[in-house]
């Protein structure tokens, strides 16, 4: 049976580290980390997670400011609220929540964020330092896993990797970070057409696919390491992961369960790397 790798009370770990971090650093106190929530349009799922997100930066210590924009901003309206946030010196990071509404450019939209306040590593000019293996903002998501298999003390070192989806927000930073890692990376998309050898022969499985099922136990290399990226909502509403857990636990040697596995993680690296940012641009003045 696999252990489990708990992302829940690494998170906690975190977010407990992020707040006695600032409790104990009398400039923090006095000028907490100010993280900008961007809002646009009434998408359910992404109302929630920025409420979460403003929730659980409270909890630490991190101050929110939330900005609700209509769905029907245009981009000048969004950019000149974004120009707004970089030249004010009591923000620190700005998070623009995904998707949004189809007329607008997210690619032009994450550029106008200045790469200094991207709390989400998106900007392509921390995209290039994370490709060049260079100190830079991460996206949250793989940045968690990165700490998580390091928690469980997990060497990917020399490691073939399969990581499945090739997004910008998961799968390319996620397969990044792994080669960073000195694993033997391959990244498996929609159009792959070997997904079960690739699978087969993988030591580590990440898979951000968004499709529930597509990794069964029976799939797995004996031994294996499992991280599930993915988040399914059932008919009934239920959350499931891409992995056939019950399968798939029975195989490998590590797996991370859906909830409680990589979900809590995204948004504990989200305050740290907050934090980060309060810090690096304070170093700066
Ligand atoms: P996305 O839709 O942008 O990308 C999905 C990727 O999966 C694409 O590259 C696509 O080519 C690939 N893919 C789809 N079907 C496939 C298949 N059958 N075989 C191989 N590859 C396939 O999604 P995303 O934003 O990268 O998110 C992926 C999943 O991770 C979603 O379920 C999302 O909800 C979840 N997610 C979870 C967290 C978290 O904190 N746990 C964070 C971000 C995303």
């Amino acid at each position: 049976m696999a252990e489990i790798l708990d992302g829940k009370a690494l998170a906690q770990k975190v977010r407990q580290e992020i707040k006695e971090i600032i409790a104990a650093d009398p400039l923090l106190s006095a000028r907490p980390p100010c993280l900008a929530l961007l809002l646009v349009g009434d998408n359910e799922a992404s109302t929630h997670y920025v409420a979460l997100k403003a929730k659980m930066a409270a909890k630490v210590g991190i101050n929110t400011r939330e900005f609700a924009l209509p769905a029907a901003v245009s981009e000048s309206a969004l950019v000149a609220t974004i120009e707004e946030l970089n030249n004010d010196p009591a923000v620190d990071a700005i998070l623009l929540q995904l998707p949004l509404p189809a007329h607008i450019n997210t690619p032009k939209m994450l550029m106008a964020i200045s790469p200094k306040k991207d709390v989400d590593g998106f900007h392509p000019y921390n995209v290039g330092l994370l490709h060049m293996g260079l100190s830079g903002i991460q996206p949250c998501t793989p940045r968690g896993i990165m700490a998580l298999l390091a928690e469980y003390k997990i060497n990917v070192s020399g490691k073939r990797a399969l990581v499945i989806g090739r997004s910008n927000i998961v799968g390319t930073p996620m397969a990044a970070l792994l080669k960073r890692a000195d694993a033997t990376v391959t990244l498996a998309h929609s159009k792959s057409q070997n997904l079960r050898e690739l699978i087969a022969e993988a030591d580590i499985v990440v898979s951000a696919a968004g499709k529930a099922g597509l990794v069964h136990g029976s799939m797995l290399k004996s031994g294996a390491i499992v991280i599930d990226v993915g988040q399914n909502y059932g008919s009934d509403g239920t959350l499931c992961g891409d992995v056939d857990f019950i399968s798939a636990e029975k195989k490998a040697a590590y797996i991370t369960p859906v909830p409680g596995g990589v979900g809590p993680l995204t948004i504990a690296f989200l305050l740290k790397n907050a934090l980060e940012l309060r810090l690096g641009n304070d170093q700066e003045k």
